[in-house]
């Protein structure tokens, strides 16, 4: 399928955005706390023309379905709701919008946690831009992205898979400070390469887990007479809270002063060896981890010239990242990772590098 078969016309212009996967940082952004993203080899591409009889026509190769809208009364469902919400948020700003047929394809995993809803989001914006010149950031189509997927797509999301997707490549990590918004492009450890894992585990208890961590860490904020854990920098500070509360607050803090770790610069020794702390922290103070996952981390971190893995999400299922040291050896890592990992019963997916994507 292309552009001029569904539109019967050549595109004016294309954008693409990548999707992403949290290096360091994990259950912080909800304590305003610092996360450390990367964008992965996998984007999602736009092409954009102007539509000729007066309404927007929205096309997904990878659903090969076709989406078509006249005026803005209505929020369509699925995919086109992300779109949509692009061009609605640029016309709340002030632009005009005229009728677009848009065709997008991706090779970002959708709906594994890679982030392909703002690859989809950060595409489309960026390619409306350049259509139409729009005198637009990419901080700013970070947040505008943002907008459309809190209020078309009904996702209450922050802000770090827009930003990283804006921001980031694949040769940068985003710092990003989720309460004041600071970012910082960052590169990656050198000499090293970044490997994503599915863990096949469903993530079943994901949103109640989620929910009651949040809850846990705002009761350790109040009793420790801080706004966010993010105010505490000091771990001996969370010594006197009742248990439960003090491991949790000790995972939030500790892990804010890893990314912070990485802000001063460390080698890619030492970026490894504050994953497999991040994932230890995750695993015994957290308790987010599941099998599966300790089980995939284990694998990697044993795997020779893997220098870190963690869990990589909210947990309780979902994905394993590893950095791995070297040039153009990520898949016969991940492909050795793998087959060690689905030995142990399970059943596991390459996601990145993408050669073994599906
Ligand atoms: P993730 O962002 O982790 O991949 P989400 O559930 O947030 O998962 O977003 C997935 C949704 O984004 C899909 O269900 C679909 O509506 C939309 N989407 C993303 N990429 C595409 C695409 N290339 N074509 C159609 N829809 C897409
Ligand atoms: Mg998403």
């Amino acid at each position: 399928m292309n552009f001029h078969k569904i539109f019967a016309q050549q595109p004016e212009t294309e954008a693409s955005a990548p999707g992403r996967v949290n290096l360091l940082g994990e259950h912080t952004d909800y304590n305003d706390g610092f996360v450390l993203p990367t964008a992965i080899p996998q984007k999602t591409t736009v092409q954009l023309a102007f539509s000729s009889d007066g309404k927007h026509h929205f096309y997904s190769e990878n659903l090969d379905e076709i989406v078509s809208i006249l005026g803005t009364n209505h929020t369509p469902s699925g995919f086109a709701s992300y779109i949509f919400g692009c061009i609605q948020v640029l016309q709340q700003k002030g632009y005009t919008i005229p009728p677009l047929n848009l065709y997008v394809k991706s090779l970002v995993p959708i709906g594994s946690g890679l982030s392909s809803s703002a690859a989809l989001e950060v595409s489309t914006l960026k390619a409306m831009r350049q259509l139409l010149n729009l005198p637009i950031n990419d901080v700013e189509i970070a947040q505008l992205a943002q907008q459309a997927e809190i209020h078309y797509a009904g996702v209450q999301c922050g802000i770090m898979d827009q930003m990283a997707s804006s921001l980031a490549d694949t040769e940068h990590m985003l710092f990003l400070d989720t309460r004041t918004l600071e970012q910082r492009v960052l590169s990656l450890p050198s000499d090293a390469e970044i490997v994503v894992i599915d863990s096949g585990a469903p993530r079943s208890l994901a949103s109640s887990g989620y929910n009651q961590r949040r809850a846990e860490c705002e009761e350790a904020a109040r009793l420790l007479g801080v706004k966010a854990l993010r105010d505490i920098s000091d771990a001996s500070a969370v010594q006197d809270l009742p248990e439960l509360l003090k491991r949790r607050a000790r995972h939030v803090v500790t892990e804010n002063n890893r990314v912070l770790e990485v802000l001063q610069g460390v080698s890619s020794q030492r970026f490894g060896e504050l994953m497999n702390a991040s994932h230890a922290s995750l695993r015994d103070d957290y308790e987010v981890s599941v099998p599966a996952l300790d089980t995939l981390v284990d694998i990697l971190q044993k795997t020779p010239g893997v220098l870190g893995a963690r869990l990589t999400g909210a947990g309780f299922g979902g994905a394993c990242v590893a950095l791995v040291s070297g040039q153009g050896k990520a898949s016969a890592y991940a492909n050795q990772a793998l087959t060690a990992y689905n030995q142990s019963g399970y059943t596991g997916k390459i996601l990145v590098p993408e050669t073994f994507a599906k």
